[in-house]
């Protein structure tokens, strides 16, 4: 099922904003909670930092999902969506004190740990606020994954995470302390990840990694192994719901479990990237020398992706009805060159006045919106605002 999408009712709303079909988010989040159901034990927080819009993570806290936070500011963001604080994993590897400070008078679930130093500050303000903090340990797993450089999280090279090489040695300082109870790993590999494959390699590492700990006695008891499921942007009408059956699966396979443990997935993209839009319109089309621009209202400011990570939505005409078709730069308003949604794309003949959706948008669109220009903020609007 694509995303559907109704133009008249949406004469009235000032472009370029947001759309999110809550229809494709609920299917979404259905197919997650079908897979993951297989398995005992498995639990899945949303990674907030894909897409904060208080609609959406009403949507996503209604199905029972747990939430990933990467800041404080989305601690604040998911408890006022309404989802409960002992569902909250906190990662980050710079947390500032009141970040810390909210977690413990909170209560999260657990803290992602990403050096000693960390550690030692969080036992530090548990201690002063006489609370035992909940910790896993961020461990770098050396794993690559094959995606865009900007979005691979788990090789040596990266700052993420903590060298495998101190893992005991971390683990027994957290076991001398008294106000941070050490209870597993966490890994996260990198994001847009289609290659089952990499995940296959991560879970042989974290297999490694437990014989280890084993045999000095210590036991886990939370698998956190991230994100990072891709999604399908050049097909995303044909491919609406990402393949959670083989990526649960996958873990499934591969993953040896201890007796008690639970295994927490924190998945952004593939939870919302899908069910949202960008919708603006085109303000001109202007011919030049050797190309046909048609030149929208939306820029880089309103999604960065194409700019920053060279990534490829697929746009389409909402309102031409002619079957004529053309050659098309898509680009924005912004002054700098990298503003281009897309380059010599086939599109219905486009004119002034015409609305345009960049497809896949759900997911790092709204949320890494800018006012660069002084340009206002897209708004986000659900299905339901519009169609009814
Ligand atoms: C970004 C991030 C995620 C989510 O990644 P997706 O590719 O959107 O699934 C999960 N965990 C951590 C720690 C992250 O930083």
């Amino acid at each position: 099922m694509a995303l559907s999408i109704n133009v008249d009712r949406m004469a009235g709303i000032r472009t370029p904003f947001y759309y999110y079909d809550t229809n494709i988010l609920r299917q979404t989040l259905d197919a997650i909670n079908t897979e993951t159901k297989k398995y005992d034990k498995y639990f899945v927080h949303y990674a907030v930092k894909a897409n904060a819009n208080m609609k959406v993570l009403k949507v996503i806290n209604e199905a029972g999902l747990g939430i990933d936070c990467v800041s404080g500011g989305e601690i604040e963001q998911a408890l006022a969506a309404g989802f409960p604080a002992n569902k909250i994993v906190f990662a980050g590897v710079g947390k500032s004190d009141w970040e810390i400070e909210l977690g413990l008078d909170k209560d999260i679930f657990c803290f992602n740990v990403e050096s000693i130093p960390e550690l030692e500050i969080i036992n530090e303000i548990a201690a002063q606020k006489g609370k035992v903090a909940t910790v896993c340990f961020r461990i770098n797993p050396n794993v690559g994954a094959h995606t865009h450089a900007h979005i691979t999280t788990g090789l040596a090279e990266n700052k993420f995470g903590i060298d495998m090489k101190d893992m005991e040695k971390v683990i027994q300082q957290a076991q001398s302390m008294t106000n941070v109870q050490f209870k597993g790993l966490h890994f996260h590999i990198g994001s847009q990840i289609l290659e089952m494959d990499d995940f296959i390699a991560l879970a042989e590492r974290i297999n490694e990694l437990q014989d280890r700990l084993e045999s000095e006695g210590i036991h886990l008891e939370i698998i956190n192994v991230g994100g990072g499921l891709g999604i399908d942007y050049k097909e995303p009408q044909t491919h609406t719901i990402p393949n959670f059956k083989d990526y649960f699966a996958t873990y499934h396979q591969h993953l040896k479990l201890r007796p008690g443990q639970t295994v927490h997935f924190e998945l952004g993209r593939a939870v919302v990237a899908q069910c949202g839009a960008l919708i603006t319109k085109v303000n001109f089309v202007k011919e030049g020398s050797v190309k046909k621009f048609a030149i929208v209202d939306a820029g880089f400011t309103d999604l960065i992706r194409p700019a920053l990570y060279d990534a490829h939505h697929k746009i389409i005409n909402l309102t031409s009805t002619t079957t004529e078709t053309d050659t098309y730069d898509v680009v924005g308003p912004i002054c700098e060159s990298s503003d281009v949604f897309d380059k010599d794309i086939q599109l219905p003949k486009t004119q002034r006045g015409d609305l345009l959706a960049i497809l896949s948008a759900g997911a790092y669109g709204e949320i890494m919106a800018s006012c660069y220009n002084c340009r206002p903020l897209p708004k986000g609007y659900i299905s339901e605002e519009i169609q009814n």
